[in-house]
């Protein structure tokens, strides 16, 4: 009888992620996986930002999701390159499913690749995809216990994206307490405020996302 440890799956992924990451370095396109839950924004975000990226960065974006194209042309519907891949139950997007999807970009003339996961605190954190870049969305419907309470993710990732501000004056969330469990989990991981909704904060997210891809690659495609 064959036996496959869970170490074996994650060791074969990184390896494929490592593939990925020297295809998009090659192309000169960055990757950010864009984790968080399922409601907490990620495609609203990714709507929004699309305004402040156009004219200055080539970008792409790849949905995740177990069913259904409807976020995929939510971001189509703008105008964005996007691929989406439907993972029939899976609760992650895995380095094979990328890859796949890298296959259908036109990776030279891209600056931005910018990969939301499917909606999941937990097994997405252990799944390299060939990103440069990891950022994970909390919003403020879901409680300020989570980053103590899934630390993987959010220890796992380069920074945390604290959306739909605009709804903290009605419900209890506390930012502080947030920003002292971060202290204790995962002290190196940069903290960002926005609203993908209303739009306040995301131009200073999408500043700081072309300046992480601007000090690997430097001057974008269309420039
Ligand atoms: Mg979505
Ligand atoms: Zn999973």
């Amino acid at each position: 009888m064959e036996i496959i440890i869970a170490k074996d799956i994650m060791k074969a992924n990184d390896q494929i992620a490592e593939a990925n990451l020297s295809r998009l370095d090659q192309a000169g396109t960055y990757g950010v996986n864009l984790l968080g839950s399922p409601g907490c924004g990620k495609t609203t975000l990714l709507e929004t930002m699309s305004g402040y990226l156009r004219g200055r960065l080539n970008f792409a974006v790849i949905e995740g999701d177990l069913a259904t194209s409807r976020d995929g042309e939510r971001v189509e519907a703008l105008g964005v390159p996007t691929i989406q891949i439907n993972t029939g139950g899976g609760c992650h997007l895995d380095a094979t499913m990328v890859a796949t999807a890298l296959e259908s970009l036109h990776l030279e003339t891209i600056d931005l690749l910018l990969i939301e996961n499917v909606g999941n605190l937990v097994c997405p954190a252990g799944f390299r995809l060939g990103e440069r870049l990891r950022v994970a969305l909390l919003s403020i419907p879901e409680g300020d216990d989570k980053v103590a309470k899934y630390p993987t993710m959010f220890s796992a990732v380069d920074a945390i994206v604290i959306n739909k501000i605009d709804l903290l004056p009605y419900l209890d969330f506390d930012l502080d307490r947030v920003r002292s469990d971060l202290q204790i989990v995962a002290p190196q991981v940069e903290m960002m405020i926005l609203s993908g909704r209303t739009g306040e904060g995301v131009a200073d997210f999408a500043n700081w996302l072309a300046v992480k891809r601007s000090e690997v690659f430097g001057v974008p495609h269309s420039q």
